[in-house]
């Protein structure tokens, strides 16, 4: 289903930025696919405890990873954490996030400045009258200087304020004044846009600019993106700030990320999970890929669809398995990713009874179909729609994930 879905799709059409850190090259915008990027959540100077989680979110499959560089020992750390990711063999390129100081980090430590692979600017933040101007100009000069990228990130909760007030006070004057929130959203785009115009200008190549506005309302994301992708062909960074914790933070990116990824809109994405405590950073990496590969835009890891059981449902085995079988297949991903390419695009069924069993399980790649109540206690599996065994006993669960791992031996074999 996911390669066919893709055909659905039309990407807006975008220039595209090159992020790379030794031979690891990442295309955004253009003819690449939406990139997955993550940010830490560690203190930048503790270099060993931010380098431990950029490695954990890389393996997780951010293919950028974002760190916050606020101080000069958080600048001075990024070489070692650059070193370190190189040591264990991870490339994956870090962008610095600058705010007010940025200028003076980048300038004060080259060794930051070349150890970054792309800048993150918001132009709410460098600064305030006269100063703005000359700071922004720093960092442009410093991105030339070390050939890298940029991205321009607006945020809703750190709009320029010299800009709003002037827009503010012009909707004021105006015959047909629009809502507030109309003049917060034109303040943001122009806002992105003028800064990219302006970087331009001071000689950065258009092509190495990603913008970005964020804000918290689903709603407000997506009517400021489809109003941006209009008016510009930058590459364009997706993500909903502020998205919250738990099941309101996925689905409040969901929502927002899938209707502006539907119309082509959105280069990489970024979902912005406030963390449960204790539960790992990662799980950003997991919902930004499940959302590509949910909408038939890429694929990450083999899909378990399962059933949500019900009353015909006789225990709560076949969630058992459901749950077993889609962990097993994101641990065997490292190694199968290598030794069978295209399997991240295999569909795994595992479904509770008789009614929508047989049928799901025959329009997956490998299904099971586990016995409800008053079923004998036989579950059949198809594969690629055929019935080719029913297992029975105490060990299904095991047998089921052989039968997996020799559809996936067989089918897959590298050329
Ligand atoms: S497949 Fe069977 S157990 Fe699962 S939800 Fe449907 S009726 Fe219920």
């Amino acid at each position: 289903m996911s390669s066919s879905a893709n055909s659905f799709l039309k990407r807006r059409i975008s220039r595209q930025s090159v992020i790379q850190w030794a031979d690891n090259v990442v295309t955004v915008g253009g003819d690449a696919p939406v990139r997955v990027q993550s940010m830490t959540n560690t203190d930048t100077a503790d270099a060993i405890g931010t380098a431990i989680q950029v490695k954990e979110l890389a393996r997780a499959g951010s293919e950028i990873v974002r760190i916050t560089v606020d101080t000069p020992a958080a600048a001075a750390a990024v070489p070692s954490i650059r070193d370190q990711l190189d040591k264990m063999g991870v490339y994956v390129p870090l962008v610095g996030d600058f705010h007010y100081n940025g200028h003076t980090l980048l300038k004060d430590y080259p060794d930051c400045a070349q150890a970054l692979s792309k800048y993150r600017i918001n132009p709410g933040n460098v600064g305030q009258g006269a100063k703005r101007d000359v700071q922004f100009s720093q960092m442009i000069e410093m991105a030339c200087r070390y050939r890298k990228p940029v991205r321009i990130g607006v945020n809703w909760g750190s709009l320029d304020q010299d800009l709003l007030a002037k827009l503010l006070d012009e909707n004021a004057a105006s015959s047909h004044p629009k809502e507030l929130r109309e003049v917060m959203a034109e303040a943001l785009i122009q806002s992105a846009l003028q800064s990219a115009a302006r970087a331009e200008e001071l000689g950065l190549d258009g092509n190495q600019i990603t913008l970005s506005c964020k804000v918290s309302a689903v709603q407000d994301l997506i009517a400021v993106y489809r109003d941006l992708a209009k008016r510009c062909d930058y590459s364009l960074h997706l993500g909903l700030t502020e998205a919250g914790m738990g099941s309101k933070g996925i689905v409040a990116s969901t929502a927002a990320l899938s209707v502006l990824l539907q119309e082509g809109i959105g280069d990489t994405i970024r979902v912005s999970l406030t963390p449960e405590p204790g539960a790992p950073r990662e799980n950003e990496v997991i919902v930004a890929q499940e959302i590509l590969q949910t909408m038939g835009l890429r694929n990450f890891t083999p899909m378990v669809i399962a059933c949500p059981g019900c009353g015909r449902t006789t225990s709560t085995y076949f969630q058992e398995l459901a749950s077993r079988i889609q962990t097993y297949l994101r641990h065997q991903m490292p190694i199968w990713k290598k030794d069978y390419p295209g399997v991240e695009a295999m569909n795994v069924a595992v479904m509770g009874c008789i009614v929508n069993g047989p049928g799901e399980s025959k329009h997956a790649n490998i299904g099971i179909s586990l016995p409800g109540t008053g079923e004998s206690p036989a579950a059949p599996v198809f594969v690629d729609g055929i019935k080719v065994k029913t297992l029975r006993g105490d060990n299904i669960a095991e047998e089921f994930q052989v039968i997996v791992d020799e559809y996936v031996k067989n089918t897959y074999r590298a050329q």
